[in-house]
């Protein structure tokens, strides 16, 4: 089928999608305003010569559906996926980063980054889309958005339907602190589950090694903090960290606040507006997490392979 496809935002829910349309015969385009494909599975490179990286946004994923557990094997029989740890249910990582996992799934896609979209608007039907970076209006036959929830409901202001859907999705926020450790600790773990304990804290993860790490605090801590001063909150989350490994001292690297990082208030299913060619897609649709955004990606594909065959 010959069809122009624009898929917004090159996070799993979009490059899913593609790949899904792709297995139909249709090349689609991704943008993303990022610099990096990846979204919230995001990696930062550490600025020496260690080249080791943070994993600041999901630390992991498992797999539960059979659709999932067939992106895993091939990605560790790629050598670009590997097990994360020794937990049940299996965790699972990019071999060196996320962002690794996301370009070895992605290499036949076509992706651009730096790209915002503005406006997306019905016209007859096809859709029209308004590209910040060339200021220039596209027309398309058919369009998947993967924005979060609220985001999202700004953008497609113009179809009622999917109004409905967006509006009732919402976030936690996550503050997320990157450090090292100026000598590493003995009988380090890579893995710290703060969840339901007592602090701020609700989990801390090695990176590429075991000296890169990130901290995440809780959904109260970050619901209530996130727009507070950067220094106040980087002070604060050492501080807590500190309370675990009394003898190391800790260096800062970099703090990253996310505003939607976990889905709080999930929406009724991927869906694509009655009328129009226009579907939605993310972790916001089907659950918390990356894998329930790859199976909303897949789901959206297939709704607009539907409508335009
Ligand atoms: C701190 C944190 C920790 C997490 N930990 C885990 C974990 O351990 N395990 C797990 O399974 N999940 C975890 N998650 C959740 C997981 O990361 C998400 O569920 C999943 O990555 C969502 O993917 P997505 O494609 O739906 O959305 P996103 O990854 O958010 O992708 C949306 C994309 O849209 C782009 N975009 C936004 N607006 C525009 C625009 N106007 N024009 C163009 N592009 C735009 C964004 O740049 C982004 O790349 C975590 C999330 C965070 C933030």
């Amino acid at each position: 089928m010959s069809k122009k496809i624009l898929i917004i935002g090159s996070g799993i829910a979009g490059i899913s999608s593609s790949l899904k349309l792709k297995s139909y015969g249709i090349n689609s385009i991704i943008v993303d305003k990022g610099n990096f494909i990846g979204g919230r599975m995001s990696t930062r490179k550490i600025n020496d010569e260690s080249n080791s990286s943070f994993f600041h946004g999901a630390q992991f994923f498992t797999a539960k559906t059979h659709t999932f557990k067939k992106i895993i094997s091939s990605g560790i029989e790629g050598k670009y996926i590997k097990e994360f740890g020794n937990f049940d249910p299996k965790r699972y990582r990019g071999n060196e980063t996320m962002r690794d996992f996301l370009l070895n799934l992605s290499k036949e896609l076509h992706i651009k980054q730096k790209v915002k979209i503005t406006e997306i608007e019905p016209d007859n039907n096809r859709i029209n889309v308004l590209d910040d970076k060339i200021k220039k209006w596209m027309s398309y036959d058919g369009v998947i958005s993967t924005l979060p929830a609220p985001q999202n409901y700004e953008l497609l202001k113009q179809f009622p339907s999917l109004q409905t859907t967006l509006k009732t999705g919402s976030y936690h926020a996550c503050i997320a602190l990157m450090f090292t450790f100026d000598e590493i600790p003995s009988d380090l773990k890579i893995f710290y589950d703060f969840y339901k304990k007592p602090g701020i804290l609700s989990w801390m993860a090695s990176g590429s090694d075991l000296n890169v790490w990130t901290a995440h605090t809780n959904e109260e801590f970050s619901n209530l903090n996130y727009n507070e001063d950067k220094d106040f909150l980087k002070e604060k989350i050492m501080l807590s960290i500190k309370q675990f490994f009394l003898k190391s001292k800790i260096k800062f690297h970099s703090l990253h606040i996310w505003r939607y990082a976990k889905v709080a208030n999930k929406c009724s299913g991927t869906q694509i507006d009655f009328k129009y060619p226009v579907a939605i897609a993310g972790d916001f649709l089907e659950g918390p997490n990356v894998e329930s955004a790859f199976i909303s990606g897949y789901k959206a594909a297939d709704l607009i392979f539907d409508r335009l065959k």
